[in-house]
């Protein structure tokens, strides 16, 4: 089974049509949550995940967007944006936003916007230190759990039974080879807002009978999206850091 991994894609709709065409032919999606927020076009990504997506987990826009966050410590652009995608969601979406679930499991598998340990208070793992108590909240017969949040593209591996965690930056993407007798955190990147130095949309594939996870950069177009978030009022430096990749 191939499973197409989707997250952060904050209402970029060039990005996600882009990384949809690249992962082709998939058996399913999944979506560690952040939907919507920053970008212009939060109703059409959400339809499209709504559409294609058999497991999506609420992201921390996603919920402040519902009003059900303290975005309190978001900055000035990341609040506006709320505000903005807010106004602009169709109930249809702010049905489906407020149905999903912190975390997702089957098998082998789990997923979660930010981390394990606070599902619905969106810790960042952004080193083999902060991975860890995710690794200590997965239980025996998981093997895999996918993350968002940070929009850096990042593989994150323990051996069962010990302690450490090695950490991996995934910025130019790449195959993980799953082995036998280790775990993972896997961030597959950011479509819509990636923040690695690397502008390109970045999703990931976990093909389950080949034990690996490729994650996939793809570029999109990006002067479009800029346009479309400066035509909607939206802070420029939304539009600017795409650009980046920061
Ligand atoms: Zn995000």
């Amino acid at each position: 089974m191939r499973c197409g991994i989707i997250s952060d894609i904050h209402g970029n709709l060039e990005a996600l049509e882009a990384a949809i065409d690249r992962l082709g032919q998939v058996d399913a999606y999944i979506c560690p949550g952040d939907i919507v927020g920053y970008g212009a076009n939060p109703n059409e990504c959400c339809d499209l995940v709504r559409r294609l997506a058999q497991v999506a987990v609420i992201g921390n826009h996603d919920a402040a967007v519902l009003g059900v966050l303290d975005i309190s410590w978001f900055n000035l652009n990341a609040r506006a944006a709320v505000a903005w995608t807010s106004d602009i969601l169709s109930e249809e979406n702010r049905s489906y936003l407020t149905r999903l679930q912190p975390t997702w499991s089957s098998e082998e598998r789990i997923v979660v916007h930010g981390s394990l340990d606070g599902p619905l208070e969106f810790p960042y793992i952004d080193s083999p230190w902060a991975a860890m108590p995710s690794f200590d909240a997965m239980s025996e017969e998981l093997t895999v759990c996918f993350i968002g949040h940070t929009h850096l593209a990042e593989c994150y591996t323990q051996r069962r039974g010990v302690l450490g965690v090695d950490g991996i930056s995934m910025t130019s993407g790449g195959k993980i080879e799953l082995r036998e007798g280790f775990r993972y955190v896997i961030n597959c990147g950011s479509v819509g807002q990636p923040r690695d130095g690397n502008p390109a949309a970045a999703c990931g594939v976990f093909d389950t009978d080949a034990r690996t996870v490729e994650i996939v950069r793809v570029d999109y177009d990006i002067p479009a999206t800029q346009r479309k978030i400066k035509d909607a009022g939206l802070p420029e430096a939304l539009a600017d850091r795409l650009s980046l990749g920061v």
